[in-house]
């Protein structure tokens, strides 16, 4: 489509980031583009209107995008951080990496019991963060109405691990 060509043009592949071996896809392009960064905030939000209370970002560059979307929507904006970063009460997640584990954490109030939840983020890569952030939501009483990401890693298939949410990705690689 036009909105994937126009995301491709606008990602750079960034090589041996942030370690060798690794392909990084920088959006910063993307984002410094005000067509283009307004037109991949419209793609993540349409179909969503009236639907969803809150807006789940994830640290860090899915908040630059669920903010925007979480306005157009008339949504509240909510972060997922890494431990240690959320002031208040939380609830955590742990999940694996290729070495070690990493945390994600949510502020326990942050959703109530019947929210609807969209979660926005840039890239999808293994799919561990996402599906922490799925479990976090669903242990707060929200509802995944659906999992928002600029680009997806197909290669790595964290497709898979969000098999049981509504998935949307503006482009795939
Ligand atoms: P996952 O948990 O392996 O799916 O990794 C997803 C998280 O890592 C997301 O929050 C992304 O922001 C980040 N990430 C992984 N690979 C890339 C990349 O190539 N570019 C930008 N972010 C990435």
């Amino acid at each position: 489509s036009d909105l994937s060509t126009l995301i491709s043009a606008r990602v750079r592949d960034v090589p041996d980031y942030p370690k060798p071996g690794v392909l990084f896809k920088d959006i910063t392009p993307l984002l410094a583009d005000p067509v283009a960064f307004a037109e991949v905030v419209t793609a993540l939000a349409e179909g969503h209107a009236g639907e969803v209370d809150h807006v789940v970002g994830l640290e860090a560059r899915g908040f630059i995008l669920a903010a925007p979307v979480a306005l157009a929507l008339g949504a509240g904006f909510v972060p997922v951080r890494k431990a240690g970063k959320l002031p208040s009460r939380t609830l955590r997640e742990t999940y694996d990496l290729e070495y070690g584990s990493a945390t994600v954490e949510m502020h326990t109030d942050a959703i109530s019991p019947g929210d609807r939840v969209l979660i926005v983020d840039d890239v999808l890569a293994t799919g561990g963060t996402g599906r922490a952030a799925v479990e976090l939501v669903r242990r707060a009483g929200g509802t995944v109405v659906g999992f928002s990401v600029l680009m997806e890693l197909g290669f790595l298939k964290g497709r898979e691990k969000l098999s049981d949410v509504e998935l949307r990705a503006l482009t795939s690689v």
